[in-house]
């Protein structure tokens, strides 16, 4: 089968890879879909995971289940699915706790497993998720959105909550718009945008988003009127800049991968004299179910988030140059 292979730091290539015998406990996933994102650059440069290559990359993917190993029950040949990439090992504190994204021992397909970027993905049954007449693009788009999902879990924003009033969302790349569409179908009343993108900010408004917030000064016109500050730039300054944008009693979400090694100042006085909360989420815990529901309910606000339906080849680019046109969202390896 054809498949992005990792064969070493910094180094992809389009390769041609046996599918491999089907373990006890898996299915073979023929993949329809699968998302590019910010972490496959960092898998690829051994920033992010242990740098186990050789690797297939692609975590956020979806497909048709071909084959089932004779152990497996609920799940058949045929099949439409959407895969959860986690892999945790189960028995440490934090998956004791319930934390399974925070497991000390995280493994993940497309990080240190094969993942999605092939024609053929070996997954655990126990991780595919039925997507009935989804289109794959839209289910390929469940894993980030379960991370969204984590995000607003960790913010106690969900089912029913108080619903911050103003909410912020930094960075309108595909992460941060599947968040800011995530905050309004929970019924939060004003989320606005902010990017220093025009065209991003642009396409945010034609998605319904409101409040649209253009660059630095206009942010800072801004300061203390948000109930919900997200960064989704991993830009540690602008994440910096959320506790300044938070009214009092506000939550900033700390959303966006910063570099490890970034620091910010945080005046502790401020954070208990304004009563301010700052959280951090990682990943998805067992959150593609929920991520599911959302996009089934979406208007189709979030499928217009996929700007890019690639093969193989075309896509093999994007993970050594990074792109320059705005447009691009999430760009996608579609399966003829
Ligand atoms: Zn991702
Ligand atoms: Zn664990």
């Amino acid at each position: 089968m054809k498949a992005i292979q990792f064969t070493g730091k910094g180094e992809a290539r389009l390769a041609d890879l046996t599918v491999g015998d089907l373990p006890p406990g898996h299915a073979l996933v023929q993949v329809k879909a699968a998302g590019l994102c910010h972490t496959d650059i960092d898998v690829l440069h051994a920033r992010y995971g242990d740098g186990a290559f050789p690797l297939v990359p692609g975590h956020e993917y979806a497909g048709e289940v071909r084959a089932v190993a004779e152990d497996v029950t609920g799940l058949r040949t045929g099949d439409r699915v959407a895969v959860d990439p986690n892999l945790p090992c189960g028995a440490c504190p934090s998956c004791r706790k319930g934390l399974s994204n925070l497991c000390r021992d995280l493994k993940a397909y497309g990080v240190s497993h094969n993942g999605g970027f092939a024609e053929y993905s070996i997954v655990r049954a126990d991780h595919l998720h039925g997507i009935g007449d989804m289109p794959y693009h839209i289910a390929a788009l469940a894993e980030p959105l379960a991370c969204v999902v984590n995000g607003l879990d960790s913010a106690g924003l969900r089912n029913g909550a108080r619903m911050p009033e103003h909410a912020l969302v930094i960075g309108a790349g595909p992460i941060g718009l599947l968040l800011a569409l995530s905050l309004k179908a929970e019924s939060t009343q004003n989320v606005a945008v902010a990017d220093i993108n025009e065209d991003r900010l642009a396409f945010a408004a034609e998605l319904g988003l409101g409040g649209i917030v253009s660059g630095a000064a206009e942010l800072t016109a801004r300061r203390r009127s948000y109930d919900f500050v997200a960064d989704a730039t991993g830009i540690a300054s602008v994440a910096e800049g959320m506790i300044d944008l938070l009214a009092d009693g506000g939550t900033a979400l700390f959303f966006g991968v910063c570099a490890p090694d970034a620091r910010i100042a945080v005046s502790p006085f401020e954070i208990f004299r304004r009563q301010l909360k700052l959280l951090g989420s990682h990943s998805l815990n067992r959150s593609i179910p929920d991520a599911l529901d959302i996009l089934r309910k979406d208007g189709g606000s979030m499928a217009r988030l996929v700007s890019h339906q690639l093969t193989l080849e075309e896509i093999l680019p994007f993970f050594t140059r990074k792109p320059t046109d705005p447009a691009t969202m999430k760009v996608q390896f579609a399966a003829p």
